[in-house]
């Protein structure tokens, strides 16, 4: 390890020459209370900011009981990492100035939900924080002395009000890990009380607009019909009551405007932790929950959609499916076969995003157009064999079919924002209904070759490069965060450079490198140049989804 003067004396010898000149820097400086590692230099002003550490070691600052388990340790890191933008903001007055990247200091951003995340790592030795910082240069020509200020100035501050335990601190630590405690209370609470979701009376669902997801103000707070409480007993809130949503079908109808796609999309992110403040924080769905919905034009790889479509005009083979250009029900059909072949035990289901050809199909319809002469077997007509036969539940929101009333164990009316639960009635309305049989011989069948891919890079949260070839992540609506669309990104690189030998199937890769990041950290697949950005962490569902659509596979 060097010293600080070995830094400002290779400062001092690089200055006024060309960029590349910084490489040298690469390496590890002690900084007294500190480490500070510069893992990886930016090759231009211009290209991805260079890759700074600072490694504390945890003596006594953070007590180990704060991050003895996984949901501890997730919600400290999301924590720290959140108090190093407040850090960052209040003493990074931006004042630098070059070409390029030049003196932007940045770390990993972050939204509503806690995730497990490359930028802030705590293990019972030690800290790190992993911070991006654009090496400052005028033209190609490097500019030291602004380095030096960042380096020996800027972060020296920004790590001590980071890391310096103050009383405010341990009060957060405290408030952090016991909302942590009590989120992973209900997660494991769910499966021993047969339910797929909590959400907790008092929560706001809603959110302040379509591009925020911050809670709106004003909104009015859930509160659970009385047949649907469950009250849990929280190991820090205590006594929280609120709504238990059952395992088997629960359809979620009422009029529009009323809150049924709020409620379900509540749902949908309930998969990951909320922060506090959020007013999701107690609405916590079991994680293998998958939004299901329909996707034009995604391209679909050699998998058995037979359940759903059979008998195509074209005589195409319906167990072992193709297309570069699937229509809306075909790709839902894959959507609902690709989640069942990564596990997922609950579908999730908005009508304002289905195909309605694959949700139903009336009595009238039927008896014009025969069945043998309809490719389509709708979802309504699996979804009971879904949960009896194979254990799968399913949410929907269902405003304009009735028919989904005569398979639903539970229906939810939202009325002005309020949940009603309706089952009763809708039962006296139901007519029973033909029903199929649901398999789980299904399977993605498409063995993955290997295939070298030199660059990934994201665009924003939704699309991802690698190589030339984009993947279109729009539709995946269990993607938050652009630092997870990067873990995909080299994840994706990982896979099909070193796990695809040309016999494992995608469902079984997705699989094996999902349980590499639980094992190993993201950071195992990560490139040394993190050049997708910092990375957070994904679910199987996720990486099995932007797999397969990667149309070089
Ligand atoms: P639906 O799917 O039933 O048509 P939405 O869930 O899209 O209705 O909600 C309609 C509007 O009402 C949205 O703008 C949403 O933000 C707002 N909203 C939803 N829930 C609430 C609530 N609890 N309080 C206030 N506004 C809400
Ligand atoms: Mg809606």
């Amino acid at each position: 390890m060097r010293t600080q003067e070995e830094l400002r004396a290779q400062l001092r010898q690089i200055d006024h020459k060309g960029y590349k000149a910084y490489k040298v820097l690469e390496g590890e400086y002690d900084f007294g209370s500190y480490r500070l590692c510069i893992d990886h230099v930016q090759g231009d002003p211009f290209s991805t900011p260079s890759r700074v550490r600072i490694v504390y070691g945890n003596r006594k600052n953070i007590s180990p009981e704060y991050f003895d388990s996984d949901h501890r340790r997730t919600a400290i890191e999301d924590y720290l990492l959140r108090r190093l933008h407040r850090s960052l903001r209040m003493c990074d007055d931006g004042g630098r100035r070059g070409s390029g990247k030049s003196g932007l200091v940045t770390a990993c951003r972050t939204g509503q939900e806690i995730l497990e995340r490359t930028s802030m790592r705590i293990a019972p030795e030690q800290i790190e924080a992993r911070i991006e910082v654009g090496f400052p240069a005028f033209g190609r020509t490097i500019a030291a002395g602004e380095l030096g200020q960042i380096l020996f100035g800027l972060l020296p501050e920004v790590a001590d009000k980071t890391f310096r335990m103050q009383r405010s601190m341990q009060r957060e630590l405290e408030e952090t890990v016991s909302l942590a405690d009590d989120q992973q209370f209900i997660r494991e609470a769910l499966e021993k009380m047969g339910l797929v979701a909590f959400v907790a009376d008092g929560s706001v669902l809603p959110r302040e607009n379509g591009v925020s997801q911050r809670p709106m103000k004003q909104a009015v707070p859930f509160r659970s019909p009385d047949s649907l409480a469950v009250t849990l007993k929280l190991p820090h809130r205590g006594n929280v009551r609120g709504m238990g949503v059952r395992k088997g079908i629960t359809v979620i109808a009422g009029g529009g405007f009323h809150g049924k796609s709020t409620l379900l999309k509540a749902l949908e992110r309930g998969v990951y932790n909320h922060i506090a403040g959020d007013g999701r924080e107690l609405v916590i769905t079991d994680s293998t929950a998958f939004k299901l919905r329909a996707e034009e034009g995604r391209c679909i790889h050699e998998t058995d959609i037979s359940m759903f479509i059979s008998n195509l005009p074209t005589g195409a083979d319906t167990t072992r499916f193709s297309t570069e250009n699937a229509s809306g029900s075909t790709s839902q059909a894959a959507n609902t076969v690709e989640a069942l072949s990564c596990g997922s035990t609950v579908l999730l289901i908005d009508e304002d995003t289905s195909a309605t050809n694959f949700m139903v199909r009336d009595g009238r319809m039927a008896q014009l157009v025969s069945d043998e002469k309809e490719p389509i077997t709708p979802f309504i007509r699996k979804i009971r064999s879904l949960y009896c036969d194979l254990g799968v539940s399913t949410v929907l929101v269902a405003g304009s079919s009735g028919d989904y009333l005569s398979v639903a164990d539970t229906v939810l009316q939202m009325d002005c924002y309020e949940a009603k639960d309706v089952t009763e009635r809708a039962r006296e309305l139901s007519v029973p209904l033909a029903e199929g049989k649901a398999r789980r011989t299904v399977w993605i069948k498409k063995p993955v070759r290997r295939k070298d891919v030199e660059k990934s890079r994201t665009h924003g949260w939704d699309t991802l490069t690698l190589d030339k070839s984009e993947i279109d992540l729009r539709y995946l609506e269990q993607i938050v965060d652009e630092s997870q669309t990067a873990a995909l990104a080299y994840i994706l690189q990982y896979i099909l450079g070193k796990m695809a030998d040309g016999k494992k199937t995608a469902a079984e890769l997705a699989q094996e490198a999902y349980r590499k990041q639980q094992k190993d950290g993201i950071l195992s697949m990560t490139p040394r140049n993190y050049g997708a950005g910092p990375a957070a962490a994904v679910r199987v569902q996720e990486i099995l989804a932007a797999l397969v659509r990667y149309r070089m596979l």
